[in-house]
């Protein structure tokens, strides 16, 4: 499971409006894309379905459920953060086991949950190490592996790649396609980049000062642009 329906949800930070009251349907074990420039509301929208913020009005439904207002661990997603969130004192297991003791779930499983994560993600030779004796790529694998053990309905990306330099952003996008394609699960990735947004999206949402200009696949979007600013912003000949 891993729908996600947005109903007229709208966000205002006091006198001003974020993201008007948009509908938005995710498909179960779709790979969505939300792609704008920086300030157009991706975090805030991200942010709203994983339950960080407060919707003003509006409802969120995952799988059927009315999650409006209920406390993000209740909701079954899993926010993948920067690498940087990782704990520096504490080694891989430890840091990818974090959820699973503060869930107080028994050893042997959490032991048995880690060791799959590592396994799926090329981190089994590095559970021992901190995160500081890692690279770039390896930590941003743990991020992710402390969200594979809660086996989520959906992962919740923010930009999670930003801070790497481009050759190791090339590798790690092809990484977490390959994830998706193995687990299958829901994935929303928020990124401002286009190349990040056409090459891993299965739907591409395309927000301008919150506002969703389109919806559709790479194709779409590049073909057929329902406006210059969508045309402007995926880079269609047009
Ligand atoms: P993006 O992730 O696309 O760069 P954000 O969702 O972070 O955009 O921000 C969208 C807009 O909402 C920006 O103008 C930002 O200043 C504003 N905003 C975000 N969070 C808050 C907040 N907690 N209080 C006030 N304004 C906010
Ligand atoms: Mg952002």
């Amino acid at each position: 499971m891993g729908n996600i329906t947005l109903k007229k949800v709208n966000k205002s930070f006091g006198e001003t409006q974020v993201i008007p009251a948009i509908d938005l349907t995710i498909e179960d074990g779709e790979f969505v894309v939300f792609v704008g420039p920086s300030g157009c509301g991706k975090s805030t929208l991200l942010r709203l379905i994983a339950g960080l913020e407060d919707t003003t009005s509006g409802t969120i439904e995952i799988d059927g459920r009315d999650v409006t207002g209920e406390a993000p661990a209740k909701r079954g997603l899993a926010m993948v953060f920067q690498s940087y969130a990782l704990y520096p004192h504490m080694t891989v297991r430890n840091n990818i086991a974090f959820p699973l003791k503060m869930a107080k779930l028994d050893a042997a499983l959490i032991d048995k949950k880690v060791t799959d994560a590592a396994r799926v993600l090329n981190l089994t030779s590095y559970l021992d190490r901190r995160p500081g004796q890692l690279s770039g790529g390896q930590r941003q694998r743990v991020a992710i592996g402390r969200a594979i053990v809660r086996e989520p309905s959906a992962f919740l990306f923010d930009e999670p790649l930003s801070n790497l330099d481009a050759s190791l952003r090339g590798t790690m996008r092809l990484e977490i396609s390959e994830l998706h394609q193995q687990l299958k699960t829901t994935m929303v990735y928020v990124t401002h980049d286009q190349v990040e947004a056409m090459t891993m999206a299965d739907k591409i949402v395309v927000l301008n000062a919150g506002n969703i200009e389109q919806v559709g696949s790479p194709l779409e979007l590049y073909n057929k642009p329902d406006n210059l600013f969508v045309a402007g912003f995926i880079g269609s000949p047009r």
